[in-house]
């Protein structure tokens, strides 16, 4: 049993894939092609945004925002504690500070009413200013904007939606990917929408910050590539990821249906057992990203995680440690308040396999195996 199931799904778009690759080695044209401007294209229109600006990978996407908005030294941007490492590491590969803050378990997403906690208490201490939110969608399902864009407009920091694991999600008929002031997302091959390699996008409704994200991308060019006007990075989507990424982006439609059916199955078969269940709150919808259950407090996740290795049942911890424990943000974070939640799910979180392409008779296996140790 595969956790992420990219065989199956290579499978059923291989014809679209391979003859689109095959159209890119044939015409030599690896970067900055033809098919990568047509990719933008349809993404910008999939997600409801002005813009889309591709880019090497997730983590160059949020630092690139960063860069475009000039956050740097002195500057203080609120990140969850519970995230990813890029979500926090871009803070700091600027020269900013991370701030994180605690989630709510219901949603494993950045607690509103903490993060204006947070926000008082950098404002207070005087030391940073506060100018960036990284809202995460985690595991598929976008954060609370409806009540994190009103405290961004109330302190007038700026709000970056980290739509790694969160494209194809949505709030309230809007699109996640277009949540944010600038939304990005990554295209590994894991995430909802993956390449065959690394690969990202930035969107923005923002003409002045598009010019701006297209100039850092490219070593920080002004009028053409040899006229340098500011120091940015080498960060771009080639040929081959954008061939195999517009038969996939045309498949998810149907493929976010089955994995939301497949999720509604898991909390079907999951249902009556001692386990927090992963719960969409109304007028949300998941790309489920991951499935993530929350075990009971006496369960030993280490014993449930070997038995159902020993059966052929892969599964994830994400995450096993909060950001602001991380080595890395040693005496380099903000942390106002103790991440009591973060630390909790740390401890006890644990992602089932899932993909579009998984069966019931699959997931009856994984839910009767876990059921022996519950
Ligand atoms: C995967 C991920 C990233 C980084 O994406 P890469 O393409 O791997 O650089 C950033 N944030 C979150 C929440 C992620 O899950």
């Amino acid at each position: 049993m595969e956790f992420r199931d990219l065989k199956a799904q290579y499978g059923a778009l291989k014809a679209q894939i391979d003859l689109g690759v095959d159209e890119v080695l044939a015409s030599s044209h690896f970067i900055g092609g033809q098919k990568v401007s047509e990719l933008e294209g349809k993404l910008a229109e999939y997600v409801g945004a002005k813009h889309c600006v591709s880019c090497a990978n997730g983590t160059d996407a949020l630092q690139l925002a960063l860069m475009a908005w000039e956050i740097g030294s002195g500057d203080a941007v609120f990140v969850p504690d519970f995230t990813f490492f890029s979500s926090g590491e871009v803070v700091s590969a600027v020269g900013a500070m991370p701030v994180f803050v605690d989630i709510e378990l219901d949603t494993f997403n950045m607690d509103p009413r903490k993060l204006e906690d947070a926000i008082l208490s950098v404002e207070r201490a005087g030391k940073f200013r506060p100018r960036v939110v990284i809202a995460v969608d985690l595991f598929g399902l976008p954060a609370d904007y409806g009540r994190i864009r009103p405290i961004c407009e109330r302190h007038g920091l700026l709000l970056l939606e980290d739509g790694a694991q969160g494209f194809g999600g949505m709030v309230n008929g809007r699109t996640a990917c277009s949540l944010g002031d600038i939304s990005t997302t990554s295209f590994f091959p894991a995430k909802p929408l993956g390449c065959y390699g690394d690969g990202g996008a930035i969107f923005t409704d923002s003409d002045e910050w598009e010019a701006l994200l297209r100039s850092y991308a490219v070593h920080g060019k002004g009028e053409c590539r040899y006229d340098n006007v500011r120091v940015g990075m080498n960060s771009r989507l080639d040929e081959i990821q954008a061939a195999v990424l517009l038969p996939k982006l045309k498949a998810f439609p149907t493929e976010l249906e089955m994995v939301n059916s497949a999720a509604d199955r898991y909390s079907a078969l999951l249902d009556g057992l001692p386990l927090k269940l992963p719960k969409v709150p109304n007028g949300y919808r998941s790309s489920w990203a991951q499935y993530t259950i929350v075990l009971p407090e006496d369960a030993n996740r280490g014993d449930i995680r070997r038995y159902l290795g020993d059966r052929g049942i892969p599964t994830m911890v994400y995450y096993p440690k909060p950001m602001s424990s991380q080595l890395a943000f040693a005496g380099r974070c903000c942390l106002p308040e103790k991440c009591e939640v973060t630390e909790f799910a740390c401890n006890k979180v644990l992602s089932l396999p899932l993909s579009p392409y998984i069966d019931l008779e699959t997931q009856v296996r994984v839910v009767d195996n876990l059921k022996m140790l519950l």
